[in-house]
């Protein structure tokens, strides 16, 4: 068991921090969370109160004070709002962020209506190329292997991976 510098029993932390300490305690679904830190890496199992899904995060990304995570399922599903869209997120991350907002063209939904994790499928037009496609928001804000222009990156190259979606 990691304890850390920050060694303060996870449910003890929980104890002092009100409403959020109380929802993260009812949402950790490990049997021992007294052996746990609030600053540990430990993947603990988690269930969302809301929508009853159930992940693994490390304790600490949920106890931070800055930009704790959430459930991701939600995230996925929270509506747009003035701090929290598309245009906000790509404006804190630099040229990836400029590229984003600009091959962004989706007429439907303006990049502030979006979230950065939204499943919506926008349109993106390539600024290399002015190839058109859709393409999830998600998928290409995501940090583990985003998607780009289709035909920059042809399925089969390393910068691409077309995979055949799964309908659910
Ligand atoms: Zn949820
Ligand atoms: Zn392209």
């Amino acid at each position: 068991m990691r304890t850390g510098p920050k060694g303060k029993p996870f449910l003890e932390w929980c104890a002092e921090n009100g409403k959020r300490g109380e929802r993260l305690a009812n949402e950790f679904r490990e049997e021992l969370p007294t052996e746990l830190t609030k600053a540990s890496n430990y993947k603990a199992k988690w269930k969302c109160l809301k929508c009853k899904h159930v992940w693994r995060a490390e304790m600490n990304s949920r106890t931070k004070s800055e930009r704790p995570k959430g459930c991701p399922k939600c995230a996925h599903n929270a509506p747009a709002s003035k701090t929290k869209n598309f245009l906000a997120w790509c404006e804190k991350k630099g040229e990836l962020g400029k590229k984003l907002s600009r091959e962004y063209v989706d007429k439907d939904k303006p990049p502030t209506a979006v979230t950065y994790a939204s499943h919506y499928r926008a349109l993106w037009k390539c600024g290399r190329c002015s190839h058109e496609w859709r393409t999830r928001v998600a998928d290409r804000t995501k940090s583990v292997r985003p998607t780009g222009c289709p035909e920059c990156n042809p399925p089969g190259t390393n910068r691409y991976t077309k995979k055949r979606e799964r309908v659910d």
